[in-house]
């Protein structure tokens, strides 16, 4: 079990079959020096793909994909969930977001991403691979290249990890779960 996964066995609530919350660690309160660790992670794991740009949405991959262009040393480009008054040639498309059961319009400036950028989307959740498609979109839009996604906890589930593989993208996730057993998390390494 890696460093995540006793954090969330620790501090992690099973709130119903599906949704685990994890918001005094990772996407409210945050801890930085898990953050600096899941960075880490992700790099080392997706360095020998060479990317040259991290991609998250806001607001809780924001903290993750941070970390992790912190270092590979390349920048971050987060999207948003609203187009903002001072973009002015954005990128859109349409989210159905898992936890909140609603669609939402994704949103990135077009001159965020150059043709040749090698794309690497880092989130904090991967369920039913929504925001995936919704990046693989823009990234796409942008004509830039989707190169890997890393997720701090999948629930493996979900459909998001078929769309993923069935597309060819690597996929590295720190806390991949199985299924919840009552309040017990059950790790895909442990089936
Ligand atoms: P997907 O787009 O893969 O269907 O869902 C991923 C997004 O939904 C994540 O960015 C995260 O914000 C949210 N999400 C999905 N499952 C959970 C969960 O179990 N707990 C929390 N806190 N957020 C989740």
């Amino acid at each position: 079990m890696n460093f995540l996964q006793k954090r969330i066995e620790q501090d992690g609530r099973i709130l119903s079959s599906r949704i685990l919350k994890v918001n005094t660690f990772l996407n409210h309160t945050v801890d930085p020096q898990l953050m600096a660790r899941i960075g880490q992670a992700f790099a080392d794991h997706f360095k020998e793909i060479h990317p040259t740009k991290v991609m998250t949405i806001e607001a809780g991959g924001i903290a993750p994909a941070l970390m992790t262009a912190l270092d590979l040393d390349i920048p971050l480009v987060y999207c948003k969930k609203a187009k903002p008054s001072t973009m002015d040639d954005p990128l859109f498309t349409e989210v159905f977001s898992f936890t909140k059961q609603t669609s939402y319009t994704l949103c990135m400036e077009r001159a965020s991403l150059d043709p040749e950028d090698r794309v690497l989307f880092i989130d904090d959740f991967l369920a039913n691979g929504q925001a995936f498609i919704g990046i693989e979109n823009l990234v796409s839009q942008a004509g830039a290249k989707l190169v890997g996604c890393g997720f701090c906890i999948e629930k493996a589930f979900q459909s998001g990890r078929s769309h993923i593989l069935e597309k060819g993208y690597p996929l590295y996730s720190l806390a991949p779960i199985a299924r919840f057993e009552e309040d017990r998390v059950i790790w895909l390494e442990e089936e």
